[in-house]
């Protein structure tokens, strides 16, 4: 059998390269959806119950990025987080059961973007949600789809109708699919599959992405924006309520969907868990996490010697690591003194 070589975010870095930008200010890193529709940054937080609500997503639109609600309530109340959400709108709908009438609703209630939320997007569910989404919207929508990991998936989900798609499937922080079903691609490496395409459509790499480090790498690699849930999670923006944990300190939840906590909450009952649920230390606002999001990017693109997302990617060289750089690559007085 031929096995095929693959590189995760961690397997590579960037190599430096000439640069004439003398502040980080004259670095651009807004990224378009569409013809319509701009970020002033390329960061997306995902439709998860423990990430996004209209509280996340406005402080997501403040700082040039995008929130999805997420679709794990009734349609009302997806409504209204909708309609509380400021700026640019965007919400997670499913491919059965009300998905058509939640789309409806939510494009009534003012959302400029519907996100077709599934585990495995390469399916024929998504293929007819899809087709309907555009008999009932025809371009007037921006929907996004997901999640695929491989360059035949991500030109079906194009042909079909996504303007945009999510890719990666098994690399998010709380994700159990690649033990439970043994299939997965390391999400760097579906990136720089999926951006061999011809299409037009927006690449989002989404899952395991732990640092801005990884972002910039994603972003060079070929993905047009970066999708983040535990780099967001245990935010006061965050859904859900703060407790006190391990040693008094307070903490939040953070869980997969697809985790047995999950499934019970919006569903009533469990069946074969892909995700886990942990807690996370409160990490209060998630304005200063995204204002270091914001520099790490522009730090990236000026150690590339690149002026825009599109300059990187023409500059962009990476190199493989060995498993000695990588330790190197850490902050390694940190583990060395312990
Ligand atoms: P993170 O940024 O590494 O925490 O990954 C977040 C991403 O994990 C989300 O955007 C989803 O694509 C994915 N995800 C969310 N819930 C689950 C789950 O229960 N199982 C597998 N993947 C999940």
């Amino acid at each position: 059998m031929d096995f095929k070589q693959t590189y995760s975010f961690d397997d590579v870095l960037l190599s430096p390269q000439y640069s004439e930008i003398k502040s980080r200010t004259q670095v651009d890193i807004s990224s378009k959806l569409d013809a319509k529709l701009e970020l002033n940054l390329p960061v997306i937080s995902s439709p998860m119950d423990t990430v996004t609500e209209s509280c996340m997503a406005s402080m997501m639109a403040s700082h040039g990025g995008l929130g999805i609600v997420h679709r794990y309530n009734t349609i009302p109340e997806q409504v209204a987080l909708v309609r509380e959400t400021n700026g640019m709108a965007a919400a997670a709908i499913g491919v059965t059961g009300d998905f058509e009438h939640r789309a409806l609703a939510l494009s009534d209630a003012g959302a400029d973007i519907l996100c077709v939320d599934v585990a495995h997007g390469h399916h024929t569910l998504m293929k007819d949600a899809l087709k309907r989404l555009r008999e009932l919207f025809g371009s007037e929508i921006h929907i996004m789809a997901g999640n695929v990991a491989t360059l035949q998936a991500f030109e079906d989900l194009s042909e079909w109708g996504a303007d945009s798609i999510r890719v990666g499937i098994g690399g998010g922080s709380i994700c159990s699919t690649r033990m439970v079903s043994g299939h997965g691609i390391p999400t760097f490496q579906s990136i720089l599959e999926c951006s061999r395409t011809t299409y037009d459509t927006k690449i989002i790499a989404d899952g395991g992405i732990k640092t801005t480090g990884d972002m910039v790498k994603a972003l060079a690699a070929g993905a047009d924006f970066v999708m983040v849930g535990s780099m967001l999670a245990g935010t006061k923006e965050t859904p859900g309520e703060t407790f006190f944990g391990k040693e008094n300190k307070k903490y939040k939840v953070y869980r997969g969907m697809a985790s047995s906590a999950a499934q019970k909450s919006w569903r009533g009952k469990s069946s074969t868990p892909e995700g886990v649920s942990t807690t996370i230390p409160y990490r209060g606002s998630a304005k200063a996490i995204l204002e270091d999001i914001a520099g790490g990017i522009r730090s990236g693109l000026s150690y590339s010697g690149a002026r825009s997302l599109e300059e990187l990617r023409g500059r962009a060289s990476f190199i493989r690591q060995t498993s000695a750089s990588q330790l190197e690559s850490n902050t390694h007085i940190l583990w060395r003194n312990k």
